[in-house]
């Protein structure tokens, strides 16, 4: 193949075949068309970038994001949570179905699709939320219906979880999609909480003391206990099962041995209770389900990420307004982090706390790979041609005032990242040097 055939060339350092390699990424059509040693010579239309400073990777997918669109929206929108990831080396996102309506139909789904295509700038799937009531044929009809052009992406159970009629109240339940999951090869991702072991502990009155109630009333045994009861009613379809935001050491024991896979969250591996009560204005402010717990759950978390039984890292990006967060106790849980996970990550890995390889696994490998996203996450022939540069020596601190979501504010305020100066998504720079290049609407609903 003649370079001159190809839209763009990427001449770089870049993660190719589990290690650094200097190619000539040549791209057509948004895809990767061809990997090259040598960089093709200077003649042709195509256009050509060279990076010289730093490496590329496959840009982040993020499994795991509350874009609140459509009806949440002064809290954050498709174009704003978009942009948001985008900055932050997210090229692909799965958005969660508790929006307003809530994703749970072929008319909510197509709500969402609609709200997404005017504005998202990058790529996007959508979850479908079921419940203990949610008809399974209805599910598998909107699945399998191949002329669609909006199907959903993956399941998701809040199990415990009581938010209105998303809430599946009986993991027993589960049982019944077990043939639907061994059938179609679909995901169900759980948000994993036992609401019958929740404790019952005082409410703090003030902000003080928020965080350590919260960790209290929803401690491990809750989330230890909903992972063993959701593997015990799905079976061998277990297999099907993404357990999200593990928390404890005593989540990832209730896992230990079964077919799940595992996601943990950036708050949970970077925050603990100590550093939240020293470094933040109000303790709300890190209030999120499950709680922010002690540095000994977040050491365990680590380990687990080490070792291999983590399979994604997601930022659970849950934007809430300030005027939310500043009710205490009774404020919204969740908190933004799209456009900081991949940033965190990477200073861990210049910090020597995990290795390169590992990083991308968890942010691009693993979840496109577990949710079958299989033009994302890699730098391959055939692959989108979404990828990240990223320099090491560019590390800055993370202020709010430089973040892109609407909420405002970020649980990581001060900290340090490594940020990318590049994202294209499908050969296109939608971020360069702090700037978004792109429109929204040009992110595709992926899959369909
Ligand atoms: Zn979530």
């Amino acid at each position: 193949m003649r370079w001159t055939m190809f839209d763009l060339v990427i001449e770089c350092r870049c993660l190719y075949e589990g290690r650094l390699q200097d190619l000539a990424l040549c791209i057509i059509d948004g895809r990767i068309a061809d990997i090259l040693r040598t960089a093709p010579s200077e003649s042709g239309s195509g256009e050509v970038h060279r990076i010289r400073e730093g490496i590329v990777l496959p840009g982040i997918v993020d499994t795991h994001v509350h874009m609140r669109d459509p009806g949440l929206t002064s809290k954050e929108d498709f174009g704003t949570g978009t942009a948001s990831a985008a900055f932050g080396g997210v090229t692909c996102v799965l958005d969660m179905p508790n929006t307003k309506p809530p994703t749970i139909d072929a008319a909510s789904l197509q709500d969402k699709y609609e709200a997404a295509s005017t504005k998202a700038h990058i790529d996007h799937g959508f979850y479908i939320a079921i419940s203990d009531r949610t008809d399974v044929e209805m599910v598998t009809a909107l699945l399998m219906d191949r002329r669609s052009a909006v199907r959903p992406a993956a399941l998701k159970a809040f199990l415990g979880e009581s938010t209105g009629s998303l809430r599946f109240g009986d993991t027993g339940a589960l049982a019944r999609w077990a043939p639907f999951l061994t059938g179609t090869g679909t995901v169900v991702a759980v948000h994993a909480e036992d609401e019958d072991q929740f404790a019952t502990v005082r409410t703090p009155e003030t902000d003080k003391g928020v965080l350590e109630w919260h960790a209290r009333r929803r401690a491990d045994v809750a989330e230890a206990s909903s992972v063993r009861k959701a593997l015990a009613s799905l079976g061998p379809a277990a297999n099907r099962l993404h357990i999200l935001h593990i928390s404890s050491a005593a989540g990832l024991a209730a896992a230990q041995g079964s077919k799940a896979t595992i996601e943990v969250t950036p708050h949970h591996l970077f925050l603990d209770i100590d550093e939240c009560k020293e470094g933040l204005e109000m303790e709300a402010l890190c209030k999120v389900n499950p709680p922010i717990r002690g540095k000994d759950d977040k050491a365990a978390l680590w380990r687990a990420v080490l070792d291999g039984r983590v399979r994604t890292i997601g930022s659970d990006h849950a934007p809430h307004l300030l005027a939310e967060k500043e009710e205490g106790a009774r404020s919204p849980s969740g908190v933004p982090g799209v456009e900081t996970m991949g940033p965190l990550v990477l200073k861990a890995v210049k910090d020597r706390r995990l290795p390169l390889e590992r990083a991308v696994e968890l942010l691009s490998m693993g979840p496109a790979r577990r949710f079958s996203l299989s033009a994302k996450g890699g730098i391959r022939i055939g692959m989108d041609a979404d990828l990240i540069e990223i320099d090491t020596s560019s590390e800055r601190r993370i202020r709010a005032e430089d973040l892109h979501s609407r909420c405002g504010w970020t649980p990581y305020e001060g900290m340090r990242g490594i940020f990318p100066t590049r994202v294209y998504s499908r050969g296109e720079l939608v971020v360069e040097n702090d700037s978004l290049c792109s429109k929204g609407g040009r992110g595709r609903a992926i899959g369909y």
